[in-house]
């Protein structure tokens, strides 16, 4: 099956935007990009002309937690849900982040192994969703942060242990918890969580897998402790320092903000549900939080575009909101977008495949009408999504049809 879009305003991922292109797309994969001078269209290929609109690389979240549904209190779901129709509930909200352009996401805990299920009901056709990059159970101490969706363990053996298990399900990455967090009662975030001997036994585990290492870390040291023991991303980095920011930029660590996790949070006005202790650590981080933020912008710590979907009001299918944050908070909407893509394949290890607009690569594409960088906005706008694509099909918008 050939594919050609015509006319196209191009962003391809990595910073390059191209006007009136042709897209010359092959069976899964784009078979050529240019002009129309430079891309010969063969007879009989289906045509789309797409004048006013941009095809960008499908979008990639790299933190996202399937199991949460956005519940004002999710510990006390998790709690009351059995986990079959937590799976099932997955399944629907797998569904709602592809319609709204995002054609990959890491899945960084859920609350058993059945995620592995889902990332295959999905590879094999059976349901409409994202490729999911999943990490099975979080990684994280006893009474830690994030247990309900975690597997505790205790010392460099047990740590150890709890990897292989995660590795053995199929897990393509491994998330540790090295501080305290929001959402979890009695956990303080600006304190380590695991020992800088049970994060290296465990990292090294990892590593020596091939599998990339996220750590989720608000406080500064928890983040060095991360960094130090090799995690190639620092989730939140709410509380960075000037010795946290220098490792993450000398290594070449990324931050996965999550923006919206905290500002969902922290908005919502008491009572709202959310239990309160989990809105006061949101609304007194916050402001930290965005500076953080700027400052690795500013210092050229690597980016990737991560949303925490799931967590409080933090809604799957609203993902694309994290890019107007981004913007407002100083990066260029051409920046959120490689965030969101080319970087995002980079962490994530897959940038060999998607990501990018580059001849050879998958075609996973989205195709909206307008300008997002006129607008970042318009990407959170359903009715502006004309096609989302995955490896050469349509599978949502109305080009789809
Ligand atoms: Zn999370």
């Amino acid at each position: 099956m050939k594919l050609a879009i015509r006319d196209a305003r191009v962003l391809d991922g990595r910073g390059q935007a191209r006007e009136q292109a042709t897209l010359l797309i092959q069976d899964d994969h784009i078979e050529a990009i240019g002009d129309d001078r430079q891309v010969k269209v063969p007879r009989g290929t289906r045509e789309i002309h797409a004048r006013g609109m941009t095809v960008l690389p499908g979008l990639i979240d790299c933190h996202v937690h399937l199991c949460l549904g956005g519940d004002a209190d999710v510990l006390r779901t998790i709690r009351e849900e059995d986990p079959a129709l937590t799976l099932l509930k997955a399944a629907r909200f797998a569904r709602t982040t592809l319609e709204s352009g995002f054609t990959t996401v890491r899945d960084l805990g859920f609350r058993d192994h059945s995620i592995f299920s889902l990332r295959q009901a999905i590879q094999d056709g059976f349901l409409p969703g994202p490729r999911i990059v999943a990490a099975g159970l979080a990684v994280c101490m006893t009474g830690g942060h994030a247990r309900f969706i975690g597997r505790e363990a205790d010392g460099p053996v047990e740590v150890v242990a709890a990897v292989r298990e995660q590795l053995a399900r199929g897990a393509e990455v491994i998330k540790f918890i090295a501080s305290g967090g929001v959402l979890t009662p009695g956990t303080s975030p600006d304190s380590p969580q695991m020992t800088p001997e049970e994060l290296e036994a465990g990292m090294a585990e990892a590593r020596r897998a091939g599998r990339r290492v996220a750590a989720h870390a608000h406080g500064a040291e928890g983040m060095k402790n991360a960094i130090r023991a090799g995690a190639h991303s620092i989730e939140h980095a709410t509380l960075m320092d000037d010795e946290a920011a220098a490792l993450m930029r000398e290594q070449g660590v990324f931050m996965v903000p999550t923006l919206s996790a905290l500002a969902t949070t922290a908005d919502c006005g008491l009572p709202c549900g959310i239990p309160e202790t989990a809105v006061l650590k949101a609304r007194t981080m916050r402001a930290r939080h965005e500076a953080s933020f700027k400052r690795a912008h500013r210092s050229g710590i690597p980016i990737a575009f991560g949303t925490d979907a799931g967590t409080p009001f933090n809604h799957h299918g609203e993902n694309a909101q994290e890019l107007d944050r981004m913007v407002a908070l100083g990066m260029s909407q051409m920046e959120a977008i490689v965030a969101a893509t080319g970087s995002a394949a980079r962490l994530l290890d897959i940038e060999h495949l998607v990501g990018t607009i580059e001849v050879g690569k998958q075609a996973d594409l989205l195709i909206v009408d307008g300008n997002p960088l006129k607008k970042i906005s318009l990407l959170r706008d359903r009715d502006r999504i004309m096609g989302v694509m995955q490896a050469g099909r349509f599978v949502s918008g109305p080009m789809a049809h």
